[in-house]
């Protein structure tokens, strides 16, 4: 019991946290029969995460162990979606032949995320899962108009990666893929030189429409419709960021820089 009074004060330990089972799950049904089970269930992934959340004081039952997984870590395409497995790692996945082909620029923007460590380990699905502000899947996945596909008892459940934040999800669910519709070639490009105070991620397809991602450390990705055609001289309205550390009238000056680069790379302008 140690670990709940202490937890936050010190970094956990195996002795700081109370006896868990860890359970190594070998297929999506298995897994969430165990959620369904347990009391107090985590999911582990690449793991680089979940400590931190014993950090401030949560401390499962049961640690279900879901990187065994085959079917988590397929990339493939699904008529007309690409589809990442939620256990594929960041090197794993940013490295896969599919993705410089079916989303230009999506490649070079995951390849940047953490270090080669965390890489190996960490996942695409644990990074959304973790639902960090600070983290960047959410930022490139709601650029990308990604749909999130959760195995339940009751079937697949979907949402839109950008409704991941407020969501209540049944306690016996599973982000299985990350589904990303391809049908109109979309091109991303990602600016993260100013990372963690401001990052941008922005989308545009062969029909010309486009999303632009803008986010902070500390605030949830701001959404911004784009459309070529009905606008002549496009640019972003200015955010009320709200930034607890920023400036909103700087954020705005950066966002509008960055668009213009970013407009450029893609060769709207
Ligand atoms: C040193 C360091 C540097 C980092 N740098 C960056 C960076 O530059 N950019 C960035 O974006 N991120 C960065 N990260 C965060 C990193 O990307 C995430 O920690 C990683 O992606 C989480 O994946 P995981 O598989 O390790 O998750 P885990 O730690 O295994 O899990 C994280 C959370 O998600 C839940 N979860 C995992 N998978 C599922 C699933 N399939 N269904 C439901 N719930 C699930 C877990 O229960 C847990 O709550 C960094 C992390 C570290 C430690």
């Amino acid at each position: 019991m140690l670990a709940i009074d202490s937890a936050g004060l010190v970094a956990t330990s195996f002795r700081t946290l109370p006896p868990l089972d860890v359970v190594r799950a070998e297929s999506v049904g298995e897994a969430l029969q165990e959620l369904r089970r347990a009391k107090r269930p985590a999911i582990l992934a690449g793991g680089t995460d979940l400590p931190a959340r014993f950090n401030v004081g949560d401390y499962p039952d049961i640690i279900i162990d879901i990187a065994k997984i085959k079917q988590l870590h397929a990339v493939f395409i699904d008529k007309s979606e690409l589809v990442i497995g939620a256990a594929v790692t960041h090197q794993s996945g940013s490295t896969h032949a599919l993705l410089p082909a079916v989303i230009p620029g999506f490649q070079e923007a995951w390849k940047k995320i953490a270090n080669m460590r965390i890489r190996m380990s960490g996942t695409l699905g644990g990074n959304i899962m973790s639902r960090r502000t600070r983290y960047e899947g959410a930022i490139l996945l709601a650029a990308l108009n990604a749909q999130l596909e959760f195995a339940t008892l009751s079937g697949p459940l979907f949402m839109a990666a950008g409704d991941l934040w407020d969501a209540e999800l049944p306690v016996a669910s599973l982000l299985q893929s990350i589904r990303i519709p391809i049908a109109t070639k979309p091109r991303l490009d990602y600016e993260r030189s100013l990372r963690p105070i401001f990052t941008q991620a922005f989308y545009v397809d062969d029909t010309g429409a486009g999303r632009l991602v803008s986010a902070t450390e500390f605030v949830r990705p701001h959404i911004w419709a784009f459309d070529r055609n009905s606008q002549s001289n496009p640019s972003p309205e200015e955010i009320d960021f709200q930034d607890p550390v920023t400036g909103t009238a700087y954020l705005n000056q950066v966002r509008a820089v960055f668009f213009m680069r970013q407009m450029t790379r893609l060769g709207l302008s």
